[in-house]
């Protein structure tokens, strides 16, 4: 069974418990355009305390839980007003309602406050569905208030805008220019999620403009993205902003990027597919104009993998050369190979050393 099938069950279960449940957000939002979600929330006037005696509650935060039905996982959140503006994450205070019509109106987007019954039944309470059908990103109620209240949204906004390709309305576009300074105060990694999903986009190349139009490349401290070559991969793109100590990443992306950036000054070098795993040479093929298949098939074909496939062998080459230059010459020698300049065969090898050593 679908995990879809398994949600409205589990909507038909908690109904039996005499409370409301629709599934809600993205999913709905994204089964109206046609598109499959595979992120399933739920909202229920079912409590939390209530929820785990008749569920498995995997996770509790904030009054939103993680339940585990029929093996799948369903993040099911509580109706709920949401009092004051939200700081690091959360609202000041969050109080529980049977009305789904509240919880709906805290919600950040008319597109993102549509529900689904377990017959499937759209229930629109805020009118998203017009909103879909124009492809229209509209706030609920206030823009500036809401973006007052939590300042992701303005992320938010422009992320949709983004992936879905959709224009913002009017009064949330000049709301999020008016109300920029505030992501400020929005943690590195929140911004860091949302600008992922920008980058990562097919239509990077509009969320760019979107960013560069609502004037936030600035307060982002991404200034450099004017510039930046959308390369269809994020850490081609952010590599190239030299926000590497501003946003977080691990240890690996920051030598990943450290890496990339040496890789996009040079020339094209068949050293680089084979010094690097298959991943680091597809993003090298794509700054330099080779497909992931064209870097695949090179990479398999080259002449040697690694050092250890090299027709010589190390007494051999101690041999041959001082000690203190066996390094530098494996390096040379594995160069010369994968450029066709030397043929990987013993005596052609032992033969080449001898004239540049
Ligand atoms: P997707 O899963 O495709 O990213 P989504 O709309 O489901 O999109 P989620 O982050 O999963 O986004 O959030 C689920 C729902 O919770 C949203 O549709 C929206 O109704 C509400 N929501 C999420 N973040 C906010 C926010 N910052 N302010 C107000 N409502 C929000
Ligand atoms: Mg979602």
């Amino acid at each position: 069974m679908k995990k879809f099938q398994k949600a409205l069950l589990l909507l038909k279960e908690i109904k039996k418990n005499n409370q409301q449940a629709y599934i809600v957000g993205g999913f709905v939002r994204d089964y109206l355009r046609g598109i499959w979600n595979h992120d399933i929330d739920i909202c229920t006037s079912m409590t939390p305390d209530l929820l785990k005696k008749h569920f498995v509650v995997k996770e509790e935060h904030y009054g939103s839980t993680v339940i585990e039905y029929q093996g799948e996982y369903f993040e099911v959140t509580t109706f709920r007003k949401e009092i004051g503006s939200k700081q690091n994450r959360y609202p000041a205070k969050i109080l529980y309602t049977s009305s789904l019509e509240e919880d709906l109106k805290r919600r950040d987007f008319r597109m993102n406050a549509i529900c689904m019954d377990e017959n499937k039944k759209i229930v629109d309470l805020l009118g998203g569905k017009e909103d879909i059908q124009k492809k229209l990103i509209v706030s609920i109620g206030n823009s500036e208030q809401r973006l007052e209240e939590d300042a992701l949204r303005i992320l938010r906004a422009i992320r949709f805008a983004t992936t879905l390709n959709f224009t913002l309305e009017s009064s949330l576009s000049q709301a999020i220019i008016k109300q920029k300074h505030l992501l400020k105060e929005i943690s590195y990694q929140r911004k860091k999620e949302e600008l992922e999903r920008i980058f990562s986009s097919k239509q990077a190349v509009q969320g760019r403009k979107l960013l560069i139009e609502h004037q936030l490349l600035d307060v982002l401290e991404i200034p450099n993205l004017k510039n930046t070559v959308l390369y269809p991969n994020s850490l081609l793109i952010w590599m190239q902003l030299g926000v590497d100590d501003i946003y977080p990443f691990t240890k690996e992306e920051k030598k990943k990027m450290k890496y990339l950036r040496k890789c996009k000054k040079e020339e094209w070098n068949i050293y680089r597919i084979y010094e690097s795993d298959l991943d680091t040479a597809i993003l090298i093929g794509m700054m330099k104009g080779k497909g992931r298949e064209e870097i695949t098939i090179l990479k398999k074909n080259l002449p040697i993998q690694t050092r250890k496939d090299i027709h010589i062998t190390s007494e051999e080459l101690q041999q041959l050369i001082a000690k203190e230059k066996i390094a530098d010459f494996y390096q040379k020698i594995e160069q010369a190979i994968l450029t066709n300049q030397l043929k990987n065969e013993n005596d052609m090898i032992k033969k080449w050393i001898q004239n540049h050593r």
